[in-house]
């Protein structure tokens, strides 16, 4: 019997192609995007509408979508808190850099354990997919790469909202 090697990130070992790779995401994303509540898809795209998609992290566009689908009621809920505290009636889209995260319960706020992700820019491509620096495949974890990167925090999406 031969021993099974370690897994190796695809990216790395050379089986698989990076066009293999960016179909997977692009069929995890896509299959995220179907469970999507319509209300929460529009503020993703709003948010999304402030960066230019190619250059978001996939990874981090995929935790976010899982996120806001398996926190849909309270972030519905931040949404109208949100939508009353800066006067916009429901109904009417929402403006670039709405944040409703000020909003969220304290343990589904930015930075709990639970939190909502953040979105991050992607600083370089692996195997053909966007990532940003906490989720280039293979990474050590729990290890920060000396690389600033350009994350749209919720902090600098408060700013955005003006
Ligand atoms: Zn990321």
């Amino acid at each position: 019997m031969t021993e099974i090697p370690a897994p190796v990130p695809a990216a790395f070992n050379g089986s698989t192609g990076p066009a293999h790779q960016t179909a997977q995401n692009t069929d995890r994303i896509a299959s995220l995007l179907e469970q999507l509540p319509r209300a929460v898809g529009m503020m993703l795209a709003q948010v999304v509408q402030a960066i230019p998609p190619r250059h978001l992290c996939a990874t981090c566009l995929a935790n976010r979508i899982a996120w806001e689908t398996a926190n849909q009621r309270a972030l519905e809920a931040a949404v109208e808190a949100a939508r009353a505290a800066h006067g916009i009636p429901e109904g009417t889209p929402l403006p670039p850099g709405f944040d409703p995260s000020p909003f969220l319960p304290e343990n589904l706020a930015p930075g709990a354990p639970q939190g909502m992700p953040a979105l991050t820019g992607a600083i370089t491509t692996v195997g053909g997919t966007d990532t940003c620096s906490e989720h280039i495949p293979g990474r050590a974890a729990g290890r920060t790469l000396l690389i600033a990167n350009g994350a749209l925090s919720p902090s600098a999406m408060a700013q955005l909202r003006g």
